[in-house]
């Protein structure tokens, strides 16, 4: 079986690529100021556990810092995105905030009764020496449910450190937890894990229903639209499916070790990422029969989802992009756009494994700029060069688009719509087409009139 989770086979030389993702994850003076910290970075996958309480031990800077900045959703509780913290203020700097950790453990529970409690270090509760995992300990006796210290302050390092850590507090604490475990134990046959995959604008309710079609069963996803008793039992799954390369890698190879657990990794953007990410599940596990079913089901979705877009793939031909993410989006991104017609002159990447990175290179014409200054100036030298239609990358990226006047697509997690799956790509076809064709380009690119107003 096909099993990617390191990349360690990857030489010196081609990590060192220019654009190529850092390998070393501790941020740089003056990068940590573009860049979320590893607090953060944990928040982000513990976070859309929805029926848990989320809890900053620290300064409201950092609880506001990050809190729901990310558009994960919900089919259920909302307390997950509750912005709760502690609070810390010099008082507590110079006492301790121990005590008003405590307090604000037994209000949370009367307050909003839980099935689990994150509790989250921070820089300032970490320098000033508060014990929060014995706090925790002490609250779970007191308070009968669990309560999770997540050790990952600021300083630790980068927003790829606190996934790391995050996926280390799940093993450690939630998954193979179970309340009332079923003994002997055993595997659901035909059901799965999706690590890695948030729920980012509702993107995970875009492949559930393709899922349900070929009789495959969510376990559970880590943690998009996720209850805290569903990720107890994720070990029972049959197969873990790593939609974000970079975050849980090493969760997935931890549970391939101490449950046997195989991995795939997959992507659910774009239309033949979506079928090969169904047919290589399939096959993974090792069902000829919903093999053969899934064959035939995806030549069926995609000639839906051909005849859906290409009304759009007709007016958007020739059209050229900039494209900047992270992740499995890197290499994924570029063949959606590619589907749409639409060229990438230039591509880069901050957030990947060096293997997305060279995926997304053999994925572009070979012509294409690869993006090494990432910088805001690098940028908008980059875009005023090369001129695209489009820029497609994250919220930060926006205003320097705005500022070039260029059409903009959001792909990252400040989106309000989903692109995964079959019926994301319908999705997305109707989104590029509506940015790239909105009339407020042209009426931006008109020279003022007298007054200072456009005509
Ligand atoms: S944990 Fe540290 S680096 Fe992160 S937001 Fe708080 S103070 Fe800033």
């Amino acid at each position: 079986m096909f099993v990617k989770l390191s990349n360690l086979e990857l030489k010196d030389e081609e990590v060192m690529e220019k654009g190529a993702p850092k390998l070393c994850m501790r941020a740089l003076p003056g990068e940590g100021a573009e860049r979320s910290c590893a607090f953060d970075g944990a928040r982000v996958v513990l976070m859309p556990i929805t029926d848990a309480a989320h809890v900053v031990h620290g300064p409201i800077a950092c609880a506001g810092n990050s809190w729901d900045n990310r558009g994960a959703r919900s089919s259920g509780s909302q307390l997950f995105r509750r912005g709760l913290t502690t609070d810390l203020l010099e008082n507590d700097v110079v006492y301790g905030g121990e005590e008003k950790l405590h307090y604000a453990l037994k209000e949370i529970v009367q307050k909003h009764h839980p099935k689990a409690i994150f509790v989250y270090s921070t820089c300032v509760s970490s320098l000033i020496g508060d014990d929060t995992e014995h706090i925790c300990q002490q609250a779970e006796k007191d308070l009968g449910i669990p309560v999770i210290p997540v050790n990952a302050p600021g300083f630790l390092g980068d927003k790829n450190i606190g996934n790391r850590i995050a996926g280390d507090v799940l093993l450690k604490y939630v998954i193979g937890h179970e309340l009332e475990p079923i003994a002997p134990y055993k595997k659901n046959p035909r059901s799965i894990n999706l690590i890695g995959e948030y729920n980012i604008a509702g993107d995970l309710w875009g492949v559930i229903p393709e899922f349900e079609s070929l009789g495959i069963s969510l376990q559970t996803a880590i943690t998009g639209d996720a209850k805290f008793d569903e990720i107890r039992s994720a070990h029972r799954a049959s197969l873990n499916v790593l939609v974000c390369s970079k975050s849980l890698t090493n969760l997935a190879h931890q549970m391939q070790r101490r449950w046997d657990i195989p991995c795939i990794d997959a992507s659910f953007y774009g239309i033949q990422e979506t079928s090969n990410a169904l047919l290589n599940i399939a096959k993974a596990l090792g069902d000829p029969e919903l093999f053969l079913k899934t064959q035939k089901y995806v030549k069926e979705r995609e000639t839906f989802t051909r005849t859906k877009i290409a009304h759009y793939k007709e007016k958007l031909a020739g059209k050229t992009a900039i494209l900047f993410t992270g992740g499995i989006k890197t290499w994924s991104m570029v063949s959606t756009l590619k589907e749409l017609g639409i060229q990438v002159l230039a591509g880069g990447t901050q957030n990947s494994t060096p293997e997305d990175f060279k995926r997304m290179k053999a994925m572009m014409d070979p012509t294409a700029h690869i993006i090494e200054d990432t910088s805001a100036d690098g940028f908008l030298k980059l875009i005023k060069e090369k001129k695209p239609d489009l820029i497609v990358a994250g919220g930060k990226t926006k205003y320097l688009a705005y500022k070039t006047k260029t059409p903009f697509l959001d792909i990252n997690h400040g989106r309000k719509r989903a692109y995964a799956g079959y019926q994301g790509m319908i999705t997305l076809a109707q989104a590029v087409d509506r940015t790239v064709f909105s009339p407020v380009w042209d009426l931006l690119k008109q020279p003022f009139g007298e007054g200072g107003s456009r005509p």
